[in-house]
């Protein structure tokens, strides 16, 4: 490496590239940064979107590592853990109370905030939307007649539609066929008490004919509600062109025919002027990139899948942690472990990983979009949770019999819920 303080662009201020950053300036390595993110400010997008779950090995392992356990505490949510699966008859199947434990949720506008908090202002570029990499290593943005560069590592953190990643792979993100709408409800408590019961402290979800219907709590107590459904790419672009903010709340109502009203009201009751809509977008399964000394990738920039698997954000963080620690290694005068070396180490543990996130999200959307949700999903993620552990007990739950007999009693509910509806509708 021609520098003795190796240069480091990091390219997008998400969760990947703030993580990345914060850990380099704890460690007090021999580095300097520069973050480069396109939004305006640190004020700009206040509203960042719903809530994560951040897991013990992974992303809160990262935050702890960070340094930021303490004002991570301030904003985390343990009983946001609470999640209600149902059916479409508002039937509900499953009922995951909090363990005030494991995961537990954050908004994702505070985990910026105190992440962002964790890096000094100097570090970060704002208003610098990066356009292309140069075959030089240049860095080429939006609006800005300077070059930046050149650095001995340009990390990509730029997410689903990385720059960087055009560097590296040729490979172009796809639509992954489901798309998705999102609205608030401001005061749940105050407009519609008995929705604002059902949803608990943390996360209320029907699934059925193909379709997701989920409700959020918020730490500030309001709701995001999110319609997911299969549907071409284009079109919830042209359907907001036809409907508008105020028509577009009746158009998606009109998807849910047959469904629980108490369960459709979240819509009704949604602020059609928070409207936010989401079309998926993923890489190939197997995706890879040759190494290119001088870059890399991490989080969405590295692998990308739709949002159904809880696990892109704790993804992310993992990736900041472990080239982070790479990194450290070998600017040690002790550690063998070369700049590129390291690089090249990270990109090897990060490919399994990536590949096993885009395959569980592939499992989440095929069965709860393409097949017989909620019951196939249910005992779907049964097979393959137990099939996962070193346990023969646990495993054995994962076969043929088990996993009828939670098909039936699943059935049973179902039916159940349904008759109950029927009787209901018919008084
Ligand atoms: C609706 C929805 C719900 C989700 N729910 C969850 C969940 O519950 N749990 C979970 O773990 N994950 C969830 N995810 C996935 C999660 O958001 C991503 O996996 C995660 O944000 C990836 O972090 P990242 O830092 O790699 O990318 P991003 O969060 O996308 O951050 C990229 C950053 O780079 C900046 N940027 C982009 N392009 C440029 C450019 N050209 N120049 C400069 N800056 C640029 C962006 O402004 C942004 O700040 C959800 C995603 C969506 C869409």
């Amino acid at each position: 490496m021609a520098n003795s303080t190796p240069k480091i662009a990091i390219v997008g201020a998400g969760p990947a590239g703030l993580t990345l950053a914060r850990l380099l300036v704890v460690s007090e390595a021999n580095v300097d940064i520069t973050l480069y993110e396109r939004d305006k400010s640190r004020a700009s997008r206040p509203d960042q979107g719903g809530c994560l779950d951040l897991h013990t090995d992974t992303g809160l392992a990262a935050i702890r590592k960070c340094g930021l356990w303490d004002e991570f505490e301030k904003y985390a949510r343990y009983d946001g853990e609470e999640m209600i699966i149902a059916d479409k008859n508002a039937t509900e199947l499953v009922h995951m109370r909090s363990k005030g434990g494991g995961s537990p949720e954050i908004d994702r506008g505070s985990l910026k905030q105190i992440l962002l908090d964790g890096v000094p202002e100097r570090y970060v570029r704002w208003d610098r939307r990066l356009k292309r990499v140069r075959e030089d290593g240049m860095l080429e943005f939006e609006d800005q007649k300077e070059l930046e560069g050149p650095f001995d590592l340009v990390v990509g953190a730029d997410g689903a539609t990385s720059k960087v990643r055009e560097r590296l792979s040729s490979v172009k993100p796809s639509y992954s066929g489901v798309s998705g709408y999102e609205f608030d409800i401001k005061e749940p408590a105050r407009t519609c008490p008995d929705l604002n019961k059902m949803v608990g402290r943390g996360g209320f979800l029907g699934t059925s004919d193909r379709k997701f219907l989920n409700t959020q709590r918020m730490g500030n107590d309001s709701l995001k509600v999110r319609s997911w459904f299969v549907c071409p790419e284009e079109l919830t672009l042209e359907e907001v062109d036809k409907y508008g903010d105020e028509g577009i709340i009746e158009k998606i109502l009109s998807r849910y025919e047959g469904w629980a009203p108490e369960m459709t009201n979240f819509l009704r009751q949604a602020d059609p002027n928070s409207l936010r809509r989401w079309v998926t977008y993923e890489l190939p399964l197997d995706f890879t990139w040759d190494h290119k000394s001088g870059y890399t990738l991490l989080g969405d920039a590295a692998s990308l899948a739709p949002p159904f698997s809880g696990e892109g954000v704790n993804k992310a963080m993992v990736d900041a942690m472990e080239l982070a620690q790479l990194l450290q290694r070998s600017l040690d005068i002790y550690d063998d472990l070369t700049w590129d070396e390291a690089v090249q180490q990270y990109e090897t543990q990060q490919y399994p990983r990536a590949h096993k996130l885009m395959e569980t999200t592939r499992y989440f959307v095929q069965s709860s979009f393409f097949g017989t949700a909620p019951i196939g999903l249910m005992t779907g993620l049964l097979k393959r949770k137990t099939g996962e552990s070193s346990s023969v007990f646990i495993r054995a739950l994962g076969t043929a019999p088990f996993v009828a007999l939670l098909f039936t009693y699943f059935w049973i509910r179902q039916q159940i819920g349904w008759g109950i509806r029927k009787l209901w509708r018919r008084n």
